[in-house]
């Protein structure tokens, strides 16, 4: 069975904790995962901080570091089919989805580098700059020591989004993957190795909030990246208060899917089951609130409850499957909660609301896709369930429905479907959400900026703000009065 050490200062090491990760499509074992001790912690905070202190870590150019994720890009291409087996084993990706993931980290690493290469970690501020007086620059330099946590839900994503902005900056890191599904940042780290990463630079260890907690309280950290619940969240940022770490929080999200009277049903019904199932519901971005115009409601419904008998629902491992297992018994609990609220709070439920059985679906947690009627009132129209559950509801005009979809704590998503783009760009632009698609959903650009509004975080991560995330700015003065008498200034102390 394939084990999963910790990696620290480059060498991989077990541990006396340890425990069987299960594949979440059919309960088998995966790998032996080694759960890190208080001092492995340590030995990994101490391993980054001597890392950045290192001469060759701070002497290398930014050149140098974009040819290292360039180079991790490929790396992760060669090994690509374990990457996504791995993937799929752990996590209960369907093939197409691992794949994908598999191809989205390496290419965000390759996207990275080519920002790298222009960033400009040194500009001269021309406004501020008085000749014969100031010159004044602006110096990029990297935080120090970072501490970050990813969710289970794309294991290899995360750690990528993660791990590429350190290596951009100069940073050096502890990752704490999800115990759920540690394996493919494992692979990572042997890459991260292949590709002459400086020992020390990357330190990637897993186990749950007791680990989590514990590399977090470590003086040593300078900066705290969080990826996952919004509950979580607030607790990272009291325990970031403690030492004023930098912090950057990607946490849930309820977001909103408006479908517009004039939208082009042939793909927004697609559209709008493709925002919600994707990876079983399992994406923080998930199009959990439908909103449907009432003109086209009674139409489009029918569309929806007809079409979503065809997601195809599977053993992860097979092709044709488009929708799989969720992963892990307790997220099974809570989903089948949220349904059973729902029915008891009298939500309409138009599809699914049950697990889904039969043959190789027995051994997994599958659910069948579930579609609810609701009013702003029901639990789940306000709650994220993370998992294949759509609250649809129908509006009348504009500005009911912008205030329906601010109606949340959260402000991750959301989508306007319309074939009037200035009318759909008119409402996303009310909507109070760090990404907005029209006419899509769940892409994402590497070199754009991806984080939520209100509780669904702070700060971004990907973009020329994804790696500003990473770095402290200097202002440098450099002074021009060399002479004594041009500084009368002094003179205020004599
Ligand atoms: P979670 O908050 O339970 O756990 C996330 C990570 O934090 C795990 O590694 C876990 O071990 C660790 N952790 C838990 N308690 C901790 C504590 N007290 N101190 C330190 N670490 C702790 O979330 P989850 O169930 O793994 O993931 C699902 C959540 O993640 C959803 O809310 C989803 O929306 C969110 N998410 C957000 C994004 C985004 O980019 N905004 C992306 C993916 C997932």
């Amino acid at each position: 069975m394939k084990e999963i050490k910790l990696f620290i200062n480059g060498a991989f090491k077990t541990s006396e904790k340890s425990f069987i990760s299960e594949n979440p499509a059919n309960s088998e074992a995966v790998a032996k995962v080694f759960i890190p001790s208080e001092k492995d912690i340590d030995d990994a905070v101490d391993a980054a901080e001597a890392a950045f202190y290192s001469s060759e870590w701070r002497g290398m150019d930014q050149i140098k570091r974009a040819e290292i994720l360039e180079a991790i890009s490929e790396k992760m291409k060669e090994r690509r089919n374990e990457l996504t087996e791995l993937e799929i084993a752990d996590s209960g990706s369907c093939v197409r989805k691992a794949k994908a993931d598999v191809h989205n980290a390496a290419s965000y690493f390759k996207v990275l580098a080519g920002q790298l290469r222009k960033f400009q970690f040194e500009t001269k501020d021309e406004s501020a700059t008085r000749a014969g007086f100031s010159h004044n620059y602006k110096i990029y330099e990297p935080v120090g020591v970072c501490a970050q946590i990813i969710p289970w839900n794309f294991p290899l994503v995360m750690a990528a989004w993660k791990i590429g902005p350190v290596i951009a900056s100069g940073c050096t890191t502890v990752l704490k993957s999800a115990q759920e599904t540690p394996v493919t940042a494992s692979i990572l780290a042997e890459i991260l190795n292949e590709v002459g990463l400086p020992k020390g630079v990357v330190n990637i260890v897993t186990g749950g909030a007791k680990e989590g907690e514990y590399l977090l309280q470590n003086k040593k950290v300078r900066k705290v990246a969080f990826t996952g619940s919004t509950s979580v969240g607030k607790k990272i940022m009291q325990s970031a208060g403690q030492n004023l770490q930098r912090i950057s929080l990607e946490l849930g999200g309820k977001s909103a899917n408006i479908v517009l009277a004039d939208a082009d049903l042939s793909i927004a019904v697609d559209g709008a089951l493709y925002a919600f199932l994707y990876h079983s519901g399992q994406a923080c971005d998930s199009g959990t609130r439908l909103f449907v115009d009432q003109k086209i409601y009674p139409a489009f419904k029918d569309a929806l409850i007809k079409r979503i008998a065809d997601v195809k629902v599977g053993i992860p491992t097979d092709t044709g499957t488009g929708y799989g297992p969720v992963v892990n018994k307790k997220q099974f609990e809570t989903i089948m909660n949220y349904i059973e609220v729902s029915k008891k709070e009298g939500a309409k439920l138009l599809f699914g609301g049950e697990r889904a059985t039969g043959g190789d679906l027995d051994k997994g947690y599958y659910i069948r896709p579930t579609l609810f009627e609701v009013t702003p009132e029901n639990t789940i129209f306000n709650e994220e369930i993370f998992g294949p559950v759509l609250a649809i509801t129908p509006f009348s005009t504009d500005e009911e429905v912008v205030k329906l979809a601010n109606k949340s704590v959260y402000g991750l998503a959301g989508a306007v479907w319309s074939k009037n783009p200035d009318h759909a760009k008119k409402i996303a632009r009310q909507l109070e959400a760090g990404t907005v698609w029209i006419n899509e959903y769940h892409l994402l650009n590497p070199g754009m900026p991806f984080g939520g509004y209100k509780q669904s975080g702070l700060g971004r991560e990907m973009g020329e703000e994804g790696l500003k995330a990473y770095l402290e700015v200097k202002h440098l003065w450099i002074s021009d009065c060399d002479e004594r008498s041009k500084k009368p200034w002094f003179d205020a102390i004599f």
